[in-house]
């Protein structure tokens, strides 16, 4: 590779739907803006998911990626230590595999962009004496909610999720106490004082990029970069640059469920899957399978065993469960729904399957990754979500772009029952309503191509950013 391009080294903390955003965004840089990317990537123990993501594609190699040895942390955390403080530590814990992994690159970076749970690196990028940026793979309205936090800290009293009004954050909408992230959720938890630690850090970088784009959310970005009482605590220029989403992989031989999509009429089935991570209950898992079942539409259910201790409990080792038996369905769930349905253990190729025509609906847990790939493939939404900043998305899918319908009563909160989710399929699938918010998602489909290509919103924002780049260095 050419030795006088400038190289990005982007660092990507533990958890497939924190690499995944990264990878993308390397593959962004190196095949439109012609940057050398070296991924680097703090593993957990590496799921068959996460091996197949960082297995060389084949032709020539787009992004290097370096693995950063994982980290022994269980003598630091217990059994009541929450994701965000877990993740977190893994992050400060490798540190020292960073430093090295950078001082030892024969061509070494000129810039590191961190995620948003690497804000601890920074310093690094200064002993390197390398500008830093941020990269947070969600919303322009998560970026200023965490921004804001510690401006809430010290206005509110008691906790947030007890609040009767929203929480106003100047120039966005409002945020509904409910819809919280879950770091906001417990003020007293250590992952609280994390997040408000990120927070302050997200203003240490040279520039935020987010995984938004300006007809999505015109009024926060509008905000972050013009109100002034959110200027005050997000100093850095902010760069939406996406909807980066993971490319579809059409080579090769079709899989299974490829396959039977084939089979099935245009926009009939239903694809339901909680993310890289998100489980549910078994309650809910026998009221989903029966919703399903009666609403009479065909589907594709990614399934995973049910959560002892939280919706977030496979975060950390997505796809590696080797048994794919679901006997947690109801007794003769798929010999009924046989015909119609199709059950696939533990993980999917998400993007090939919404992107199918035979697609027309997708219950999410909202994740910002799986959102941004429904939009581009133009399929309406159950929004059911589970937790990090889904509560968010979730508004913000169903209120403001009104592309998703979603369960009454938070399924947090309480047990969706099967009539309700009979409902809400048939909505999405067969109602009017469904009709609309799939107009509605196509339309949006077209403002993230337009973003993105060759003189849109997203692309000269990305060409801004590295001029950026470009004039730090020579300073
Ligand atoms: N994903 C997938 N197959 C699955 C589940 C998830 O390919 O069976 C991918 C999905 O396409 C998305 C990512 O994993 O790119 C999940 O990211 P998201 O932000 O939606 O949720 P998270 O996993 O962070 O909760």
């Amino acid at each position: 590779m050419d030795s006088q391009k400038l190289h990005v080294a982007i660092l990507a903390s533990p958890g497939l739907g924190h690499l995944i955003p990264v990878l993308v965004l390397g593959n962004r840089l190196a095949t439109h803006h012609a940057v050398k990317v070296t991924a680097l990537v703090l593993t957990t123990s590496t799921s068959p998911a996460e091996s197949q993501l960082l297995k060389p594609p084949a032709g020539p190699k787009v992004v290097d990626t370096i693995n950063i040895p994982p980290v022994d942390i269980s003598h630091l955390i217990d059994a009541n230590t929450r994701v965000v403080t877990q993740l977190c530590i893994m992050v400060r814990e490798s540190l020292p595999g960073v430093r090295s992994a950078i001082a030892g690159m024969k061509h070494r970076p000129n810039v590191l962009i961190a995620d948003l749970f690497c804000t601890e690196a920074f310093p690094i990028a200064t002993e390197f004496n390398i500008p830093k940026y941020l990269y947070i793979p969600s919303t322009a309205w998560f970026t200023a909610l965490t921004s804001y936090c510690p401006v809430l800290h010290e206005q509110i009293d008691g906790q947030y999720v007890d609040q009767s009004e929203p929480l106003q954050i100047p120039g966005c909408k409002p945020v509904r106490p409910e819809d919280v992230v879950d770091p906001m959720l417990d003020r007293n938890d250590q992952q609280y004082r994390e997040y408000l630690r990120q927070a302050m850090e997200f203003q240490l970088g040279d520039g935020i990029l987010m995984n938004t784009w300006e007809e999505i959310e015109p009024v926060s970005l509008e905000a972050l970069r013009r109100n002034e009482s959110l200027r005050a605590v997000v100093k850095p220029p902010v760069y939406p640059i996406g909807p980066l989403t993971r490319p579809i992989e059409l080579a090769g031989p079709k899989s299974e469920v490829i396959e039977w999509l084939d089979k099935q009429p245009h926009e009939s089935v239903i694809f339901v899957s909680f993310g890289s991570g998100g489980t549910l209950s078994a309650q809910h898992i026998t009221e989903l399978a029966w919703g399903l079942e009666l609403s009479q539409q065909r589907f594709i259910w990614v399934v995973r065993p049910p959560a002892e201790n939280g919706a977030d409990e496979s975060f950390f080792t997505s796809g590696s469960a080797s048994d794919g038996t679901p006997d947690y369905l109801p007794e003769g769930f798929l010999r009924r729904t046989k015909k119609t349905g199709w059950v696939v253990p533990l993980w999917a190729q998400q993007p090939e399957i919404l992107n199918h025509p035979s697609v027309g609906g997708f219950l999410s847990h909202c994740g910002w990754n799986s959102a941004l790939e429904c939009i581009k493939s133009g399929v309406p939404m159950i929004a059911w979500p589970l937790y990090a900043e889904q509560r968010l998305n979730a508004t913000m899918l169903t209120e403001e772009l009104g592309i998703a319908v979603r369960p009454e009563i938070l399924p947090a909160k309480k047990v969706v029952d099967r009539e309700e989710i009979e409902k809400l399929v048939r909505t999405v699938m067969e109602y009017k309503e469904g009709k609309v918010m799939r107009d509605k998602v196509k339309k949006l489909k077209n403002s993230a191509e337009n973003a993105l290509n060759k003189g849109g919103s997203s692309y000269d924002t990305m060409c801004n950013l590295l001029r950026d780049v470009q004039m730090r260095l020579k300073f």
